[in-house]
């Protein structure tokens, strides 16, 4: 295995399938299924997951609700996907721990990193759900921040697309796959692979980051067995 310590981001919107709104079963049990794999080969597995098929702050822009409020419903968002993530892991028979950066304590830990890294050395899957617990940020920037604090070796992208193109593969039938790419050919680029917040910190931290499609089936323990798949960005 290349990597010892991972965090898999994965977006709100993965886990929709080919529903519109909500979290589709079927897709669940498969990530529960393959992140699974990945645990029994001993490489221990930190997620932070979106909550984009629930509710983005974002989305109220223009309305009348307040963006610190609208935030706070989505990091909620991401606590529901963080639960259903960990109710078909442990139905796979995977161990999980559920921390969550604003506390609410009948259903979930605080986070503690202290805490988390000892979950990860006794080879349970740790979910980090309410991103940051900041309104004006992301997950993706909740991913690089918890990958940094607990010392991952990588942070692994999950996406519909598998990898970065020179321009939007789903637009552009000529856009060609990059297999490696650095942080400042990204940028020089104008390409785009996380918001500019968590990109940076990111790069700053030297962690690398994979994009990869998810959604292929085996996809996930292909990357970490060395093959390549989807587009690394690196220093
Ligand atoms: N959010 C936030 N702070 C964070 C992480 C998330 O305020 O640290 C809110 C924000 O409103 C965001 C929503 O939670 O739109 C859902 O997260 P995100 O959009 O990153 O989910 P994804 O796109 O990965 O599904």
């Amino acid at each position: 295995m290349q990597y010892k310590r991972i965090l898999l981001k994965l977006s709100g919107e993965a886990l929709m399938g080919d529903q519109n709104y909500g979290i589709d079963q079927t897709r669940l049990k498969q990530y529960a299924l393959e992140i699974k794999k990945v645990v029994e080969s001993g490489v221990e597995v930190a997620i932070v997951i979106g909550g984009g098929n629930i509710f983005r702050g974002l989305s109220t822009e223009g309305s009348k609700m307040d963006r610190v409020q609208a935030d706070y419903m989505g990091m909620l968002a991401t606590v529901i996907n963080g639960l259903a993530l960990q109710s078909a892991l442990e139905d796979a028979e995977v161990q999980t721990r559920l921390l969550t950066a604003i506390k609410m304590e009948q259903i979930a830990e605080p986070y503690i990193k202290r805490r988390a890294v000892r979950h990860l050395e006794k080879g349970r899957v740790v979910i980090f759900g309410s991103g940051t617990g900041n309104p004006f940020f992301t997950t993706d920037t909740a991913a690089v921040l918890r990958a940094i604090e607990i010392d991952s070796d990588v942070i692994l992208k999950g996406t519909r697309v598998d990898g970065i193109y020179t321009s939007d593969p789903e637009k552009n039938i000529n856009a060609v796959k990059f297999e490696n790419i650095t942080f400042k050919d990204v940028m020089n680029k104008g390409l785009k692979v996380m918001d500019m917040t968590a990109f940076t910190l990111s790069e700053e931290n030297k962690l690398p980051i994979i994009i990869f499609d998810m959604n292929k089936e085996g996809n996930l323990m292909k990357l970490l067995s060395g093959e390549n798949i989807g587009t690394k960005v690196d220093i």
